[in-house]
C-alpha cells in the first residue's frame, strides 16, 4: 500500500498533537488540584486561627464562657458555621449544627495544623485540626472548609477541556494536513514533469521552486543531473552517428572498387592497382575500428593499463622511424630532440606508442609539403614532457577546446582528403589520463601547432638516467 509523505507527516502531526496535548491536560490538572488544596488548606487555617484567637479570649471565664461566645461566634460565621472545639478528653465543649459526626472518625489534632478530607452529612469537607493550650486548658478545634465549590470548579475545568482539546487537535491536525499538501504540491509538479521526460524531450526541465529551500536544491541538482545525460545523451547520439558513417564509407568504396573492376576482364595491372584500393581501404576501415573499440571499451572500463618502468626516449626514436615510414613520399623534414640517453616513466608501452603514433599521424596529415614535424622529449624532477610541433595548417583558436572530443574535426580537416574520423585526440586524451598526466595544444592558424603532453615523473628512477630500468620496477 502507497502511504504518501502527505498522510505520513500529518498522522505524526496528529501522534504528537495528542501527546502534547494529554501531557497538557494531566500537567493542568495536576496544578488545579494542588492549588485546590493549597487554597482550602488555607481558608481552613483561618478559621483555626479565629477559633484559638476565640479560645484564648474567653478560656479564662471558664467553659461557659467559651461556649457562649463560640455559638456567638457561629451565629455570624459566613454560610454557616462548620467548627468543633474539644477538651483535653475529647468532650465537646462546643460543635456547630453543620458539624456532624464524621463519616470516619476524627484523627487526634497536634500542636501544628493538620488537614484531611471527610465526609460531613455527605458533604466534601476539608477539615484542619490544632491542639492548643490556653490559661492552663487544653482544647483541639477543628475547622471544616467544604470543598464541593472547589470540586465543582475541577469539574467545569475538566469538562472544558474535554470539549475543546480533541476538537483543537482535529482542527490542528487538518491545517497540518492543509501545510503538508501546500509544500508538497511543488514535489507533485516535479514527479509529474520527471515522468514526462524521456529520450525524446531531454532537452526538457523541472521547474525550479521559488523559495530557497532544500526542494530548491533538489530541483537544481537533478536539472544539473539531466543537463549532463542531455549532454553525453547527446553525444553518444552523435557518435554513433558519425562511426557508422564513418564505416559505411570505406565500406562502399570497397564494394565500388570491386563491382566497377568485375564488371568486365581487366589488366593485371588494373587488378593490382584495384585490390590495392582495396587493402588501403581496409586498412583505414581496421584502424577506425580499432579506435572505435579501443573508447568503448575505455567507456567501460574494461580497458586496463599495465604499468611498468619503459625508457620513453627509445620510445620517442621508434616513434621518428614509424613517422617517417608513415609520411612515405611526403616531404616532410621529421626531426627529433631527445636527450639521448634512458628517460624513465611508470607506463604501458603499447599505449604510449600508439599516443606518440596518433601526434605523430595528425601533425603528418595536416602539415603541407615542405613543412617540418619535431618530436621533442623533455626531462625534468616533476614531470616529463613530450612535444610534438609541426607547421601545419593549425587549429582555429575557437575549436582548441573542442578537438579532444569524440568525432570532432575542424572544418578545414573535415574539407581534406586526409582527415580522419575525429576518434585519435579523444583516445590520446584517454591514455594520458590512464597514466596520471595531462595533454595541452597551442595552435596559430596556418602556423603551425604543438601538442604538449606531461606524465608525471617516476621518483627515484633516475630520470635521464643510463643506468638499465631495475627489474623489480615492473609491477
Ligand atoms: P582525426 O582523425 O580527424 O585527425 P583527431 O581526433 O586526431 O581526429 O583530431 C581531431 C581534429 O583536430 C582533426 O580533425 C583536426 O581538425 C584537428 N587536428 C589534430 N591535430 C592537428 C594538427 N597537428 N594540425 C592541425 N589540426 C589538427
Amino acid at each position: 500500500m502507497n502511504v504518501t509523505i502527505r498522510t505520513k507527516l500529518t498522522a505524526l502531526y496528529f501522534v504528537v498533537l495528542v501527546a502534547s496535548f494529554s501531557v497538557f491536560v494531566w500537567i493542568s490538572d495536576v496544578g488545579f488540584r494542588r492549588s485546590i488544596e493549597v487554597t482550602v488548606n488555607d481558608a481552613s487555617s483561618r478559621n483555626l486561627r479565629s477559633l484559638q484567637r476565640l479560645l484564648e479570649r474567653s478560656a479564662p471565664q471558664g467553659d461557659a464562657k467559651a461556649q457562649e461566645d463560640l455559638a456567638y461566634l457561629a451565629s455570624w460565621w459566613p454560610n454557616g458555621a462548620v467548627f468543633g472545639v474539644a477538651d483535653a478528653n475529647h468532650n465537646w465543649i462546643f460543635r456547630s449544627p453543620l458539624f456532624l459526626q464524621a463519616a470516619s472518625p476524627l484523627p487526634d489534632a497536634g500542636d501544628t495544623p493538620t488537614f484531611f478530607t471527610t465526609n460531613l452529612n455527605y458533604v466534601q469537607y476539608r477539615i484542619a485540626s490544632q491542639k492548643i493550650r490556653t490559661d492552663g486548658h487544653t482544647y483541639e478545634i477543628r475547622a471544616a472548609v467544604p470543598t464541593e465549590p472547589f470540586d465543582r470548579a475541577l469539574d467545569n475545568f475538566r469538562d472544558i477541556e474535554m470539549e475543546t482539546v480533541p476538537l483543537l487537535v482535529v482542527v490542528a491536525s487538518l491545517l497540518g494536513y492543509w501545510l503538508s499538501g501546500r509544500s508538497l504540491a511543488s514535489v507533485k509538479r516535479i514527479i509529474e514533469t520527471a515522468e514526462r521526460i524521456g529520450v525524446d524531450n531531454l532537452s526538457q526541465r523541472l521547474e525550479v521552486p521559488r523559495a530557497r529551500d532544500e526542494l530548491r536544491r533538489l530541483t537544481e541538482a537533478l536539472n544539473a543531473m539531466l543537463e549532463r545525460i542531455d549532454t553525453s545523451f547527446n553525444r553518444i547520439t552523435q557518435f554513433t552517428a558519425d562511426a557508422s558513417h564513418d564505416l559505411r564509407t570505406p565500406v562502399t568504396i570497397i564494394r565500388t572498387v570491386a563491382e566497377v573492376t568485375l564488371r568486365k576482364p581487366r589488366t593485371n595491372k588494373q587488378y593490382t592497382e584495384a585490390l590495392a584500393k582495396i587493402l588501403r581501404t581496409s586498412e583505414e576501415t581496421t584502424s577506425l575500428l580499432e579506435n572505435l573499440l579501443t573508447l568503448a571499451r575505455a567507456d567501460a572500463g574494461a580497458m586496463g593499463m599495465e604499468l611498468h618502468l619503459i625508457d620513453l626516449d627509445s620510445h620517442v626514436r621508434k616513434a621518428q622511424e614509424r613517422a617517417i615510414l608513415l609520411a612515405g613520399n611526403k616531404s616532410l623534414d621529421i626531426s627529433l630532440r631527445a636527450p639521448g640517453g634512458p628517460v624513465w616513466v611508470r607506463a604501458d608501452s603499447v599505449a604510449m606508442d600508439r599516443l606518440l603514433l596518433i601526434l605523430l599521424d595528425n601533425a603528418i596529415k595536416y602539415t603541407p609539403d615542405g613543412g617540418f614535424c619535431e618530436i621533442e622529449l623533455l626531462p625534468a624532477d616533476r614531470e616529463i614532457q613530450i612535444l610534438i610541433r609541426d607547421s601545419g595548417i593549425g587549429i582555429p583558436e575557437q575549436e582548441l577546446s573542442l578537438i579532444f572530443e569524440r568525432s570532432y574535426r575542424t572544418n578545414r580537416a573535415r574539407s581534406r582528403e586526409s582527415g580522419g574520423a575525429g576518434l585519435g585526440l579523444a583516445i590520446a586524451r584517454w591514455i594520458t589520463e590512464m597514466h596520471g598526466g595531462t595533454i595541452v595544444v597551442e595552435s596559430q592558424l596556418g602556423a603551425g601547432s604543438l601538442f604538449r603532453v606531461s606524465l608525471p615523473a617516476q621518483q627515484g628512477a633516475g630520470i635521464h638516467s643510463t643506468d638499465a630500468a631495475p627489474v623489480a620496477a615492473i609491477i
